[in-house]
């Protein structure tokens, strides 16, 4: 059986390594010079930079992506974060998520573990989005800034945009696989691990060959033009969303092309920041719901002191956008890190955007579809068709595992 992968990002290796293993003919084509989309290095002043990532596993050595990668065999080691979170208040305190029952008022105390028995067995039905649905239980100022900074940081969402269902799921799955970790080499590592798995297993994969058309024969998939060539196969898997994939065929599904339509990708600027002395000093996500636009930071040399030239710090912040001046947003975000590092040293590295066909999700948490397409042998993998409740690289993972059981690859 020969599998064909449009794109050689996280969703299309991890794909890859599955099915090579499993004995398929795997084949990928990446239409950049180099593999892992936005889970990739970008090595700049010998400092581990990034494609897109903040190098940060959301569940840490325990979610479904590690559950992944140790079941293909990629050789990557995942340094969990400690603390797992903490919290910049308004008055410039710092609490640690696992401290809230010591340092927070009984009454938000309550409002947190009524939230966590709701994510667990009273998922609301409706689309209510999770501001709202906020707002409805808890009148309560601290809650909602701290929705808006996770939201923001792990969605690159205002609580607004994400549907309290979505939201839900996820804060589920954070309570059954805990927080998050950073791969020891980077994201990139995660990448190139998934590569070495697929071209040891005989697998290929091609660089800056774009696939510019899907074939159909009988409503099924049987091939992929490349580079002026047609490559024929059993299964196709497509790592670049609906969208992108439904234009490279005719679609006459009407329904499938709407619900496809509305999925929106979600914009996003991180800022990299070097420092000589640590400026979090700890491996955590450090919130910061209080800031005008940063939502959260990671100091990622904490858990791998290499991502940095020897003596170096490397943190990443990263935002949700706003409005649609993006100059004003990013100025707001360098005013933050001021205001937040104030006394402290430190140097940017670089200030990235993300959006439309290079953004933070393709499919926005709460908008995407799932794997399936109405064609045969077929699906759509990656952050634009995550699993449900994942959180970006999770939902990635989730997402790849629906299609291999679909396909009878036992996961
Ligand atoms: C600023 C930022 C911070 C983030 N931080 C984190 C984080 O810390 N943790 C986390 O879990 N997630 C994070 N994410 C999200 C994460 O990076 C993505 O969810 C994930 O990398 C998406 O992988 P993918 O395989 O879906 O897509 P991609 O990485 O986009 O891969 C798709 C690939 O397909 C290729 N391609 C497109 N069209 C074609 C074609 N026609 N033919 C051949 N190839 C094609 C593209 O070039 C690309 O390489 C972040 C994203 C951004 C932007």
């Amino acid at each position: 059986m020969k599998a064909v992968i449009i794109g050689a990002g996280l969703g299309g290796l991890l794909s890859g390594a599955k099915l090579s293993k499993a004995g398929y003919e795997v084949e990928i084509f990446e239409r950049l010079p180099f593999i892992g989309g936005r889970f990739a290095n970008l090595d700049y002043r010998g400092f581990k930079l990034s494609t897109g990532a903040l190098h940060m596993i959301p569940h840490g050595s325990r979610g479904p992506l590690a559950q992944m990668l140790r079941e293909v065999g990629a050789g990557v080691t995942i340094v969990d974060s400690k603390p797992a979170a903490v919290i910049k208040m308004n008055d410039d305190t710092e609490i640690a998520f696992k401290d809230f029952q010591k340092q927070l008022s009984l009454t938000k105390n309550i409002k947190l573990g009524t939230i966590l028995l709701y994510s667990r067995k009273f998922k609301p039905k409706n689309d209510l989005s999770f501001k709202d649905w906020i707002l409805k239980y808890f009148d309560d100022d601290f809650l909602l800034k701290l929705a808006d900074s996770f939201c923001g940081w792990a969605l690159s969402l205002r609580a607004k945009d994400v549907p309290a269902q979505e939201m839900l799921e996820i804060i589920d799955n954070m309570y059954l696989y805990k927080g998050s970790g950073i791969p020891k080499g980077g994201c990139g590592a995660v990448t190139g691990a998934l590569a070495d798995v697929i071209k040891s297993n005989g697998g290929k994969i091609h660089t800056g060959e774009c696939v510019d058309k899907i074939i159909i024969d009988k409503e099924k998939a049987c091939g992929v033009s490349a580079s002026e060539r047609t490559i024929d196969a059993d299964i196709i898997i497509s790592d670049i969303g609906h969208l992108e994939t439904v234009r490279m065929y005719d679609c006459r599904d009407e329904a499938y092309s709407g619900r496809i339509n509305k999925a929106r990708p979600s914009k996003g600027i991180k800022i990299c920041l070097s420092s000589d002395e640590p400026l979090i000093g700890h491996s955590g996500v450090f919130f910061t719901p209080y800031a005008e636009r940063i939502n959260g930071i990671n100091e990622v040399t904490n858990a791998d002191p290499n991502l940095a030239p020897p003596g170096k710090h490397l943190v990443m912040s990263h935002q949700t956008v706003i409005s649609d001046d993006l100059n004003q947003e990013i100025n707001l975000g360098l005013l933050d890190l001021k205001k937040l590092f104030s006394g402290k040293k430190y140097e940017v590295l670089l200030v990235q955007s993300y959006s439309d066909g290079w953004p933070v999700n393709r499919a926005s948490s709460g908008s995407d579809i799932g794997n399936w397409t109405p064609v045969q042998n077929l699906y759509v993998v990656g952050d634009g068709a995550k699993g449900k409740g994942g959180i970006e690289v999770e939902g990635v993972a989730l997402g790849v595992m629906n299609v291999m059981k679909e396909i009878g690859i036992i996961v």
